[in-house]
């Protein structure tokens, strides 16, 4: 098997930001990426390619101009890591060593886990913007739709982007709104949960939207099957009545699917009760395997999954994991900042963010943009700065506004890792 100083599971947003911090922080150390994907995804801009705003082209480069040059690609996935013989094993059985891991292979969207679905993506009015492919779709019904039915689905919590199933609805009904569309155009909001968003914070910003577009937010609906053909979806339902499933029609039908952790991680005991990677909510270093790091969306910790989770997890980690390298104490921390911009209208956003326990953690001072507000400096910062900022910033391990919280060293002796 070959070593190296660093393997990093996944070069999506976190392993390639983190190995960009690393390498800025250490230009010699040996690092390997191993990832399967020829392309790698912009993400956060599905939301507006679905909106009509950006085209899909831009939310995509090569994997190769985004992997750091001084890195190891291995093209391939991971089948399972070994921690006690300190080995990630690959899809196609090479092993590699290292001395730290990163584990950042992202979450899985489950497709299946709703019956039908996969049958009927694409066509018969059914769209997510989940996925590169299908966001063009859903500006292409949003367009054609000139009345009837739009269902737009929640899945249980935890997802990536908590916002994005809601984003795509307002963006939607914006774009009715303004073709003279909308009072033809039955909007609901199925959510299989019991609130519109999680911080309550931003609740009354959002419902001012739901007020404004008429939209009908049905709670406690979970998607469970859709017949493509004849515009049916089935939801089990759960209220004060209890639990029955209910049908309803659609002429376009937005999916947000049920999402969970790679299953290598369990199975290679990294993780979880619920299967998450079982790391250190500050210093995010794995609880039981010290050689061990994570972050991303494959992490259990109680964040918001989102690529702006990941501009401050990456110096986190970096600092931390050359500081186990050295034998010193971890003290860089991760306060569980997220961020989710939501789009509520063309122009417009509610620029949340926060870390854990739904503790407000603002960028920018109230003046220069108030979060529990929609603002136009939102939108421009969402649609003009963010998509630069990730391309040259944060994949290139230049952390602007995004420098670690300090840890106390004198609680630091059990965190160290050792050997
Ligand atoms: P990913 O970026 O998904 O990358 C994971 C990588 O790991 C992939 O390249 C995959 O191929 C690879 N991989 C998987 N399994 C293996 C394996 N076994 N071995 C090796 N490699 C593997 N975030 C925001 O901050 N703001 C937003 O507005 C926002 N909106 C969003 C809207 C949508 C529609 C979506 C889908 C996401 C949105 N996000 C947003 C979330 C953001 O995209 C993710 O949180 C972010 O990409 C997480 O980074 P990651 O590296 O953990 O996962």
């Amino acid at each position: 098997s070959r070593r190296h100083d660093v393997v990093v599971i996944g070069g999506g947003a976190a392993g390639i930001a983190v190995t960009a911090s690393l390498l800025r922080r250490r230009g010699d150390l040996d690092i390997a990426i191993v990832e399967p994907a020829e392309m790698h995804s912009y993400q956060p801009g599905w939301t507006l390619v679905g909106g009509g705003v950006f085209s899909a082209a831009i939310t995509r480069r090569p994997m190769a101009d985004v992997i750091p040059d001084k890195a190891t690609w291995y093209a391939a996935h991971a089948e399972r890591v070994d921690p006690g013989a300190r080995e990630v094993v690959l899809g196609d059985g090479r092993r590699l060593g290292y001395t730290r891991l990163v584990v950042a292979p992202g979450l899985v969207i489950d497709w299946g886990a709703i019956e039908g679905l996969e049958a009927t993506l694409g066509q018969h009015g059914v769209t997510s913007n989940y996925r590169f492919d299908l966001a063009p779709y859903t500006w292409s019904l949003v367009q054609s739709l000139e009345k009837g039915r739009a269902l737009f689905t929640q899945p249980p919590m935890p997802i990536k982007c908590a916002g994005a199933p809601q984003k795509a609805m307002y963006l939607s009904c914006d774009h009715w709104r303004r073709q003279g569309r909308l009072g033809d155009i039955e909007v609901s909001f199925c959510n299989a949960g019991e609130v519109l968003f999680g911080v309550a914070d931003y609740v009354p910003a959002l419902e001012h939207y739901i007020d404004r577009y008429g939209i009908e937010t049905a709670f406690g609906h979970r998607l469970v099957e859709v017949d493509g053909p004849s515009r049916r979806a089935r939801f089990a339902v759960k209220d004060a009545e209890g639990e029955r499933e209910v049908e309803r029609g659609f002429d376009m039908l937005h999916v947000v699917p049920p999402q969970k952790a790679p299953a290598f991680i369990a199975a290679s005991q990294l993780g979880n009760e619920g299967g998450w990677l079982d790391l250190d909510p500050e210093t995010l270093q794995h609880a039981r395997h010290p050689a061990v790091f994570g972050l991303g969306d494959a992490s259990g910790t109680a964040n918001a999954k989102t690529a702006a989770a990941v501009r401050k997890q990456a110096p986190v980690v970096a600092e931390n994991l050359l500081a186990s390298l050295d034998d010193k104490p971890l003290l860089a921390a991760y306060l569980g900042y997220g961020s989710c911009p939501l789009t509520v209208e063309r122009g417009r956003i509610v620029l949340a963010e926060f870390g854990y326990g739904g503790q407000l953690q603002p960028t920018f001072p109230r003046w220069v943009n108030d979060g529990t507000r929609a603002t136009r400096r939102a939108w421009w910062l969402k649609a003009k700065q963010l998509p630069w900022l990730y391309w040259n910033g944060m994949l290139k391990g230049h952390e602007w506004l995004a420098r670690p919280a300090r840890r106390h060293a004198d609680r630091d002796d059990t965190q160290t890792a050792r050997g």
